[in-house]
């Protein structure tokens, strides 16, 4: 494709033939796929998985968000955890992305662990949540709009994100 990019104007198709099962070759898909339409290579695309095919719709989906092409629905940010993360960050990253998957308008949500780094990160995004002692903040464009114990953070979350989904901005 980048020696036929170079020579002839037709849409290029791009894909991994035969990648693997989920894991790796979303990552060889991602690798493949995504380098080349970051060098501005590549018309459509299809990912190939072992796998169901709604999984391979969703890891081309997240190809394209990631090269910055285009965004379905909400991103998740999270951070990776550390010595400072004060909840239960891996499980409640994984609970935000599942229930975040019903909202159809692009935002950026946040989940980070502490008061450290999070309430920056948690900041940018659209929507975010910070963790800190038995508790954190729910962030709402960059402002924070609420304290809550940590068992009602992600609910309180997800109340902000629903109001905006049938209200708009205000
Ligand atoms: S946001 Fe806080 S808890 Fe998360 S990785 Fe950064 S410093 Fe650690």
């Amino acid at each position: 494709n980048r020696i036929l990019a170079d020579k002839v104007e037709y849409p290029l198709h791009l894909g991994v033939t035969e990648a693997g099962t989920l894991y790796r070759g979303t990552v060889k898909s991602a690798i493949g796929i995504g380098s080349l339409l970051l060098d501005g290579i590549g018309d459509t695309v299809r990912v190939s998985l072992t796998d169901d095919p709604l999984k391979e719709v969703r890891a081309a989906k997240e190809i394209l968000s990631s090269v910055g092409i285009q965004q379905y629905g909400p991103v998740l940010i999270s951070c990776p955890t550390c010595g400072r993360t004060q909840v239960n960050l891996i499980d409640m990253a994984k609970e935000v992305e599942e229930k975040i998957k019903r909202f159809k308008k692009p935002i950026k949500v946040a989940v980070m662990g502490c008061a450290v780094n999070g309430p920056g990160e948690a900041r940018e995004a659209d929507f975010g949540i910070a963790g800190g002692v038995g508790g954190g903040l729910v962030f709402r464009k960059g402002k924070v709009i609420r304290s809550v114990p940590e068992n009602e953070l992600i609910d309180a979350l997800m109340e902000e994100i629903e109001k905006f989904e049938t209200e708009g901005e205000n």
